[in-house]
This record gives structure tokens, sequence and C-alpha cells, in this order.
């Protein structure tokens, strides 16, 4: 339900695992048994259709390619690790002087070169530079992933912030309308809330928003969404439920916020919170824009009603034209 970026498969940790892709039996064993000896883990894959299922299933740190090879070469084998979003080195085996391969090699996506016969100092180089490169390059791709994940992520309560929402509703709206289901819109907002500022202090009522958001976010199937919109604001998307299945939630997220306390120097502090729930059956054409309002109204009337209550606007989308 909250914002986290999938995670990939987990990498070969230490000892690496290098896979040696050659068709000829002696130079793959003598190769591995190189490899093996430099302390790393060393599997092997007769030819290039071959290499490529062993680099998914093994996920290797590194690959050492043969260049000639009969059914699929070096070459094919190189750019097809290099289409995938992962980073794996790929060090190519070529003839001593044959500068024209190393440059094909290169622009097919291979990241360094060894002549053949492969000298063991030079191999140990060559495969401890790389693994260097790529332990780099994993480090800036979680960092990445960290910062992306920040930035859709409310710093204050930890679910998903309005960056992330206005992605999420995009979504949500097109699948829903595109195979007609039902998606429900909850505007959440606290009541009096300044008065809690005011009263108690800023630190106060953000401790009151992050056990609000808490509360709700427990109280959500992993299929909905949730997002801090606003100040004291959030908004629930909640596919797949009809009308009375989003009353339903909205009066369940009201009553526990109500039953809720918040610990402060003077006491125990009791809040509510006002919902407007909009139930889209997903026919017609309609807009998110639109959904997000019709939400908005119906707050505003809970508001208006008196508070602490839950609204139910329902909306149905124009006809297709
Ligand atoms: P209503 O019942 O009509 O919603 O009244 P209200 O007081 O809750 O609404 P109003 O919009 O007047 O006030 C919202 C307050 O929320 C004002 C603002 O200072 C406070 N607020 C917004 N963001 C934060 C925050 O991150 N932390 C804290 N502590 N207060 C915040
Ligand atoms: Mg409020
Ligand atoms: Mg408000």
């Amino acid at each position: 339900m909250l914002v986290s970026t999938a995670e990939p498969a987990p990498l070969s940790e230490p000892p690496h695992t290098v896979l040696v892709v050659d068709d000829n039996r002696v130079s793959r064993d003598q190769l591995a048994t190189m490899v093996e000896a430099l302390g790393y883990r060393a599997v092997t894959a007769d030819g290039g259709l071959e290499g490529l299922r062993v680099v998914r299933e093994a996920q290797p740190s590194l690959v050492l390619l043969d260049l000639v090879m009969p059914d699929f070469d070096g070459y094919k084998v190189a750019a097809a690790i290099k289409a995938q979003p992962r980073f794996v080195p790929v060090i190519l085996l070529t003839g001593a002087s044959d500068l024209e391969s190393k440059r094909r090699g290169q622009a097919a996506g291979a990241d360094d070169f060894l002549t053949k016969p492969v000298h063991q100092v030079e191999l140990q180089i060559r495969i401890a530079a790389m693994i260097r490169i790529r332990a780099l390059t994993e480090a800036l791709d979680a960092a990445n992933r960290r910062l992306a994940e920040l930035a859709d992520t409310d710093a204050l309560t930890g679910i998903a912030n309005r960056r992330r929402f206005d992605q999420l509703i995009a979504t949500e709206f097109e699948r829903c309308q595109r195979y007609q289901r039902p998606l429900s819109v909850l505007t959440l907002d606290i009541d009096h809330f300044k008065k809690v500022n005011d009263t108690h202090g800023h630190a106060i009522g953000d401790d009151v928003l992050k056990v609000v958001a808490g509360v709700v976010a427990k109280s959500l199937r992993t299929s909905d969404h949730m997002a801090r919109t606003g100040g004291e604001e959030f908004v629930v998307l909640a596919p797949e439920s009809n009308p009375s299945g989003a009353l339903a939630l909205g009066e369940r997220l009201r009553r526990r916020v109500e039953g809720l306390s918040v610990a402060t120097p003077s006491g125990s502090l009791q809040v509510t919170i006002s919902v407007g729930v909009v139930a889209w059956d997903g026919v017609g054409v309609i807009d998110s824009p639109g959904l997000l309002k019709a939400s908005d109204d119906a707050l505003y009337q809970a508001k208006e009603k008196g508070r602490n209550r839950v609204v139910l606007a329902l909306v149905r989308g124009e006809a297709p034209k």
C-alpha cells in the first residue's frame, strides 16, 4: 500500500561469482580453475546461449566471455547482457593483435578485454578492477532508489506525499476507467486542528498527525493507497469498493481516529476527523480531478454538518459519446 520501490534480487556477494563463457572445454576449464585460484566462485557455460541462461540464473558479478563461438558469439552475448538493466561487467577474450574485434566488442558493450592465453596476474587485475566498478555502480543505484523513495514520501508521517499521490491516482484512475472497475476516494481532514496547535504547540500537533496517519494506514487493505495531501489532510484511494463498502471504510476510519488518545504533558488528547467519500462505479466518462473535487465537496459538507462525520457522494460518469 505505501510507497516502496521493489528491491532487485540479491546480488552475488563475496566470494563473487564469475561466469566463464567459452565453447572450448579445455580453455573454459582452464579459466575456471584460474578464477577459483583467485578466490572467486567460478561457474561455466558452454557457448553463448547457455551463457545468457546462466547470467539470468546465477546472477554473476562478472562475465569472462569468449569472442568466437559457433551459436551465439561474444558480440551478441555482450549486447544481450548490456540490454539488461543491471550492470554486469563483461570482459571479452580476444586474440592478441585483434584491434578490430576489440573495437566491435566495445561497441557491443564489452567493458574490458583480455588476450588469450590469459595471464593469471592480468586476470586478477582486470577482475578486481571490474568488480570495484560494479560495487560503485550498485552503491549509486541504491542511493538513487533511496532518493526516489524520499522524493515520494512525506517526511513527518512516512506515508506517500502529494507528488506520489498524483501518480497513484493517475494510474488507478486509468486502470479503473479502462476495465470499468469501481474506485472510491476518501478525503480525510482533522477537525479543528489549528486549535490543537494553538493549545498544545506544534510538536504535539505533529504527534497527532503521525498517530492519525498510522491508524488510518493500519486500517486499509493492501490494494488501497494513502497519502498526505495537505497539512492535516489525507486521501485514501480504495479500488474495488462499492458505495456501501466505501462508506463503511470512511466510518471505520472516523471511529478509529475518535478512539485514539495522544499523550501530551497536560494529559491525553482526543481528535476527530471529517471524511468526504466519493464512490465511482468506473462507468462512463469522468476525470480524476472531477473525482477529487467531488470527494472534497463531500468533505466540505461533512464539516458544514458539524464535523466528526462521513458524507458520501456518488458519481456517475457521463455516458461515452
Ligand atoms: P477544520 O475543522 O475546518 O478543518 O479546521 P482546522 O483548524 O483543522 O483547519 P485549518 O485549515 O484552519 O487549520 C489547519 C492547521 O493545520 C493550520 C496549520 O498550521 C496546521 N498544520 C499544517 N501542517 C502542519 C504540520 O505539519 N504540523 C502541524 N503541527 N500543524 C500543521
Ligand atoms: Mg482541519
Ligand atoms: Mg484543512
